[in-house]
């Protein structure tokens, strides 16, 4: 919004410089001057509200105000046709400075540093243009031939060019945005906010390629709601979603560091902890057990809702879908054995293998890994 009333005032002030002659003689180039200043300070505000979420109008509003003296200054106390244009232009410079200062830390991907540094070269070539420019022409330039002359023309065009390369980048980056976005959204799943099963695969590849590198190994977690059925049996589905809300909520809370946590389906979640062995994923999958076992919620009366959680380590000679398979087993040892714990499926360094055919019909310790 901000970025279109930037490029707004950008028209009206080639408008403006074409119309010259149709204005009052006493305006000179006022209008022009006020719309450029106008699109700067406007392209600095927006430059920096979209980075940082935040611009302060201020010293946007006084490099304005103060631009439109100096270029009054020049036009109506000291008709200088060479101070002006280099006032005005320096103030270019000093204005879009300020989102060059604010913004500095947060262009994050390829594109906003391609935005940072083409804004960085239009704010320098404000002063650079009009400094050789005018030391070119500047003796045989007066009001009289400003608007054919080469000056003129040099400085309409270089803004053109500025102002269409920024104008590429910000349409890149708007499109980016989206894509960005929409990505987002298909990763998410939109009652709990966590990542879904499509997210937790975008993610794999980082956590393969751990292993590749020598991470001996990564905890995957299953976790199932207990009887969560009756929840919604009793208290209804509404008051079931907010309790999937709630444990979604923990989960997040837990911030373990480089761990994703997805909602897989149903009441079911699942965490994957980076670099994990048997003993720091049976201690992590403990503590997520006694946080659920103390989550309560008014809108199931304050009861506590209880996990079931199955572990199982995902190595090099693993895949992630193996260990999930296994983790998926523990877990349902974990519902078979009284819910409310937490069970491993012990996985060794070696090539493994689950015995029987059918996998989920195992008994507890039936899961038998071959090293
Ligand atoms: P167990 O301890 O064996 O896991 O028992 P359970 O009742 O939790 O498991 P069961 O598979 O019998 O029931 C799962 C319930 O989860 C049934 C389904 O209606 C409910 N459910 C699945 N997705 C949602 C959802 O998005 N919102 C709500 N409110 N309920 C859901
Ligand atoms: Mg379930
Ligand atoms: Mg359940």
């Amino acid at each position: 919004m901000v970025f279109s009333a930037s490029y707004l005032f950008g028209a009206f002030g080639f408008i403006f410089d074409f119309l010259r002659n149709l204005f009052p003689e006493t305006l000179n180039y006022m209008p022009a001057n006020i719309a450029y200043m106008a699109m700067a300070a406007l392209f600095a505000s927006a430059l920096s509200l979209h980075y940082t979420k935040r611009t302060q109008f201020l010293p946007l509003v006084t490099m304005f105000v103060c631009s439109i003296l100096i270029s009054a200054y020049y036009s109506y106390i000291d008709d200088h046709i060479f101070k002006r244009t280099f006032a005005v232009n320096v103030f270019g410079t000093f204005i879009l400075g300020y989102p060059i200062v604010s913004i500095w830390k947060v262009k994050k991907r390829k594109i906003d540093q391609i935005i940072y540094g083409l804004t960085i070269v239009t704010a320098l070539h404000f002063p650079l243009r009009a400094g050789a420019i005018l030391w070119i022409e500047s003796d045989r330039l007066t009001v009289e031939n400003y608007a054919n002359s080469m000056t003129s023309l040099t400085l309409q065009f270089t803004s053109s060019v500025a102002g269409l390369c920024i104008a590429m980048a910000l349409l890149t980056m708007f499109m980016t945005t989206i894509v960005f976005s929409l990505r987002r959204t298909s990763e998410t799943d939109t009652l709990t906010g966590l990542l879904n099963r499509r997210g937790v695969e975008a993610k794999l590849p980082k956590f393969e390629e751990a292993l590749a590198e020598g991470v001996n190994s990564h905890a995957v977690l299953a976790l199932d709601i207990d009887h969560f059925k009756q929840v919604n049996d009793t208290y209804g589905h509404n008051s079931g979603d907010e309790v999937l809300i709630a444990c979604a909520r923990l989960l997040k809370k837990l911030d373990i560091e480089q761990s994703i946590v997805s909602r897989m389906g149903g009441e079911e979640f699942n965490l994957i902890l980076y670099n994990a062995n048997d003993e720091t994923a049976k201690l992590a999958a403990d503590y997520v057990c006694g946080a659920f076992s103390q989550l309560t919620h008014p809108v199931i009366d304050d009861k506590a809702v209880t996990v079931s959680i199955g572990v199982s380590l995902w190595s090099a000679r693993s895949s992630f879908s193996d260990a999930a398979r296994l983790a998926d087993i523990a877990l349902y040892r974990a519902k078979s054995e009284g819910r409310n714990c937490v069970r491993l499926a012990h996985m060794q360094s070696g090539p493994y293998q689950v015995r029987g055919k059918d996998r989920r019909s195992n008994q507890a310790g039936m899961v038998t890994l071959r090293t």
